[in-house]
């Protein structure tokens, strides 16, 4: 389902996550950023965070939601 993991030297890495980025054309479904609590569209680019080896825990955030968690050093 996801490419073969790679870290992304682009964005920003919180400890104990695994972040992948999600291309605008790979986006097909209207998600709920847990950020900021509002849907991200389908076609917009965003990234997909995990915690370690819960993959199933995966939630898909905006890009700069996502750099304010890692920046805050927690999802919540
Ligand atoms: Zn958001």
């Amino acid at each position: 389902m996801f490419p073969p993991r790679r870290p992304d030297p682009f964005l920003p890495q919180l400890d104990g996550y695994e972040v992948m980025r999600v291309p605008g054309v790979r986006a097909i479904k209207p998600y709920a950023c847990p950020g900021c609590h509002q849907h991200i569209e389908p076609g917009v680019g965003h990234v997909v965070a995990w915690p370690e080896d819960l993959v199933d825990d995966r939630r898909h955030w905006h890009v700069h939601c996502w750099r304010i968690a890692a920046r805050r050093g927690r999802t919540t």
